[in-house]
């Protein structure tokens, strides 16, 4: 039977990275940039004033103070937004605004607060410099964020806010990112009742395709859910043969050894077995291969396939481990992983199998160190336990047992800063 890492090695030799696409900037929030980005203008376009104030030769503020203010001509004033049309000629001021541009002739902004303005009268033509300022001061230069030309962005940067930010500060409205991958998502199951519909005797909810595409969502995919295919043979083929543009294809259940577990025939018939099963807890009955496709112009083509486990925790499980990876690399993503802590065990655990058990665990930190409690029962089919986690503890396969005061590796799914500083 496959380790963790093997079954994931294999998965991902089966996905590609993604084609580029130019979308809008917010579009792109969260995709890799697919080309270096260059300037096409200075950022900021030109000098400008960091402060409210006056815009100044800087020399004539020398030797300037409250005590003996040296007095300049007010020959205009300049907003945010405006041009600067007057030339600053030797013992004169402009009065600018933040992020005015500097007139001509000016080196140097005198701050508001270093001018005597409070105590002048309105349409008085003079101010008085309490300060002395040095050339330069409270203003930015032309091209002191971004040089026109230059490189802003580097193919391979995942795009968040900032990014978007900085983007704009270029005018851009659109950029190249690598594309989202859309996951066909798929439940099986007799079982099954679609949500928001009345629950009959012996049946119970889809939950596994709400589950698995929130969980795209999150890890950046496109889902698109395809419904309940039945126990048979006939059910699932009718699926398939639906036309879709799909980068993977994700079932849920119909892997384990039951007699109605037709995912692994179906695979057989229409696509290729990778592997059938891993050594994990929840999720061995994990299946992996190609199944046949076919796309909105009806030609058939193999893209990859995860058949994850039906027991809800396990699907959820193996969705983290093995499809968030495979989409992350899809979207050009460089790091497959999630960080992981190193915390003190509050629980015991054993570990009968010889198998990594993947428990989930309230992380929580005090004093400078991690602590990992369990949810509660680790059934796979108490899906509240995915709920009350905010991390995978996780108990290698030549551990038997671990005790209180024992340190795991915590896989951590979320950040919470409610989750955890505890309860
Ligand atoms: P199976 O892999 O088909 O043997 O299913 C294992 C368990 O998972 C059974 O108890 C199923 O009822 C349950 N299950 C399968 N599919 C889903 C689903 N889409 N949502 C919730 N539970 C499911
Ligand atoms: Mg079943």
């Amino acid at each position: 039977m496959l380790s963790v890492e093997q079954a994931m090695e294999r998965i991902l030799g089966y996905v590609n990275v993604m084609e580029s696409e130019e979308r809008s900037i917010m579009e792109s929030l969260g995709q890799v940039i697919a080309e270096d980005v260059y300037s096409g203008v200075d950022v900021p376009p030109q000098d400008n004033a960091v402060m409210d104030g006056y815009a100044v030769y800087s020399k004539d503020t020398r030797s300037a103070s409250g005590e003996s203010p040296r007095v300049l001509d007010v020959i205009g004033m300049v907003a945010a937004g405006a041009r600067a049309y007057c030339r600053l000629m030797p013992g004169t001021a402009v009065r600018i605004m933040t992020g005015a541009p500097i007139p001509e002739g000016a080196d140097s902004v005198v701050r508001f607060e270093d001018t005597d303005e409070a105590c002048r009268g309105e349409g008085d033509k003079k101010i008085g410099i309490l300060k002395e300022v040095e050339p330069g001061k409270f203003i930015r230069r032309a091209g002191e964020d971004i040089k026109k030309g230059s490189k802003a962005l580097v193919k391979g940067k995942v795009v968040r806010p900032s990014e978007v930010g900085v983007l704009a500060s270029m005018g851009y409205d659109r950029v190249k990112g690598i594309r989202r991958p859309r996951v066909t998502i798929l439940a099986t199951g007799d079982e099954l009742v679609e949500v928001g519909n009345p629950l009959p005797p012996g049946k119970i909810y889809n939950s596994n395709s709400y589950g698995i595409a929130a969980s795209v969502l999150s890890y950046g995919g496109i889902p698109e859910v395809l419904g309940i295919a039945r126990d048979n043979e006939a059910s699932m083929l009718e699926r398939l043969r639906q036309r879709m543009d799909t980068d993977i294809m994700v079932t849920s259940a119909g892997v384990s050894a039951g007699d109605y577990d037709i995912v692994k025939d179906i695979l057989a018939k229409k696509g290729d077995i990778v592997f059938s099963k891993v050594r994990m807890k929840p999720g061995k009955p994990l299946a992996f291969g190609t199944i046949e496709s076919i796309d909105r112009n009806g030609v058939a083509r193999k893209v990859p396939h995860i058949g994850l486990p039906g027991n809800p925790v396990s699907c959820m499980v193996t969705a983290e481990l093995f499809l968030r990876p495979a989409i992350l690399k899809m979207l050009g993503r460089k790091n497959l992983a999630r960080p992981t802590v190193e915390a003190v065990m509050e629980d015991t655990k054993d570990n009968y199998g010889g198998t990594r058990v993947f428990n989930r665990a309230i992380v929580t930190k005090r004093d400078g160190r991690y602590y990992a409690r369990l949810t509660g029962p680790q059934a796979t089919g108490i899906l509240t336990s995915m709920s009350k986690a905010n991390g995978l503890a996780v108990i290698p396969e030549d551990k038997v047992k671990v005790n209180k005061g024992d340190v795991l590796r915590v896989m951590m799914l979320d950040w919470d800063d409610e989750l955890l500083q505890g309860d």
